[in-house]
């Protein structure tokens, strides 16, 4: 993992300043089988580990930057997790046996123009027509939506407002088409997309889990996806302390390295506190989320890690958010370039607090875990 994180360093420095994705980013995770990491050793590259050591994987990967873990967790955690909890054989055959090598990348579509946190309210519609699915409507900022070979998209019964269906639409489906999303304002080195159904043609096999119970797969890879934002967060956060440590330790002002000036210090010991206090949220719910992955059915203890796993990423999108900025103080105008870490990491982790939950449906989310159900602010 470190060997092929250190390949990726130089790739994602150039990368990010071109503002695009390389694609020698998937051929490494490939060939070192990383993207198989979760995924059961029953397809392809597939390793079978546990959840804490996949988070423990991803804060690895997050270290690296919030770009480069955004298109490995849009493949692996909302794609691949999401079709081995919920795809037939046949379908984790098709897509999780090379999508463990690299060789068909996922990303997974609810976010549409008028429908974010909501997601209950969105537009696109599907109907069967001629022995097919006939998917109609737009997604919008979709990770890897531009490169992937499948994306796993969310659509209601024509004319009805209930009944959200999921599906695996491929690349080439007819009425399929990507546009890569521009002027982001960070994130440059992970491909974001607008992705458009016109009349697009799916096969009737290309449906993923039950008919009706699509908000189910949705909230499902919500879980994975946001324990893969906590976690790549708290890469991120122990990347900003590395970093300030080192410039702490090289930079001189007012005749002494500025580590020994105490402000310089406070910002280290904050960072320092905020790792160790993201990592072991971001732990505790990888344990429960496994708990749930093992037993599926158990309402309680998904709930619990529901909980867990909201907490975590709310907790660490922050204080990345927080450890960013203090790193590019520490670092003063060198922390204002994206030439350096520091300052790509304070755009790149601001959309943690945006992404898989906005910060204020998580806290609505954790209130009501202490509040109860009743208390619920939204249906
Ligand atoms: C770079 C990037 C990558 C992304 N990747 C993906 C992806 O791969 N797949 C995907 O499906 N989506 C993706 N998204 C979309 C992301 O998940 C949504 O942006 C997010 O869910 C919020 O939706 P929204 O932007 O429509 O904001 P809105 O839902 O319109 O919210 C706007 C504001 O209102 C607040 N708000 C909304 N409802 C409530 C409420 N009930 N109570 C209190 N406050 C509320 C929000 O917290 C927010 O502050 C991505 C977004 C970005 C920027």
């Amino acid at each position: 993992m470190d060997r092929v994180c250190r390949a990726i360093r130089p790739l994602e420095d150039r990368c990010y300043l071109e503002h695009r994705f390389d694609d020698q980013v998937r051929r490494l995770f490939g060939e070192a089988h990383l993207l198989g990491l979760p995924i059961s050793r029953r397809y392809g590259d597939g390793q079978g580990v546990d959840m804490v050591t996949y988070a423990l994987a991803i804060e690895r990967i997050g270290r690296e930057g919030t770009g480069v873990r955004t298109f490995f967790s849009g493949h692996t955690s909302l794609g691949m997790l999401t079709v081995q909890r919920w795809g037939d054989e046949r379908q984790k055959e098709r897509y999780l046996s090379p999508g463990t090598k690299g060789e068909c990348i996922l990303a997974f579509g609810l976010t549409e123009p008028a429908a974010g946190s909501d997601p209950g309210s969105l537009k696109t519609s599907f109907e069967e027509r001629g022995g097919k699915f006939v998917l109609s409507g737009q997604k919008m900022w979709i990770s890897n939506g531009s490169i992937a070979d499948a994306v796993i998209v969310f659509a209601n019964p024509k004319g009805k407002e209930e009944g959200m269906c999921a599906f695996v639409v491929e690349k080439g489906s007819p009425g399929f088409s990507a546009k890569p999303i521009q002027n982001k304002m960070g994130l440059y080195s992970s491909d974001t997309a607008a992705i458009f159904l016109d009349e697009c043609e799916v096969p009737k096999e290309n449906m993923l889990g039950p008919p009706g119970k699509g908000l189910s797969v949705a909230y499902s890879a919500l879980m994975s996806g946001r324990l893969s934002v906590a976690a790549g967060c708290v890469g991120v956060i122990r990347d900003c302390l590395d970093e300030a440590v080192r410039y702490s330790g090289v930079r001189v002002q007012h005749g002494k390295l500025i580590g020994k000036h105490q402000l310089v210090q406070r910002h280290l010991g904050i960072m320092a506190v905020n790792l160790e206090a993201a990592r072991l949220l971001t732990l505790n719910a990888a344990v429960l989320r496994q708990e749930h992955q093992d037993r599926p059915g158990d309402l309680a203890v998904r709930e619990l890690a529901d909980a867990a796993i909201a907490k975590a990423k709310y907790f660490a999108a922050n204080a990345s958010f927080d450890a960013a900025n203090r790193a590019v103080q520490v670092f003063g105008a060198n922390g204002y370039s994206l030439e350096n870490r520091p300052g790509r990491h304070l755009v790149d982790t601001r959309v943690c607090k945006i992404y898989e939950g906005t910060d204020e449906i998580l806290e609505q989310k954790i209130a009501v875990s202490v509040l109860g159900r009743d208390f619920e602010a939204y249906g």
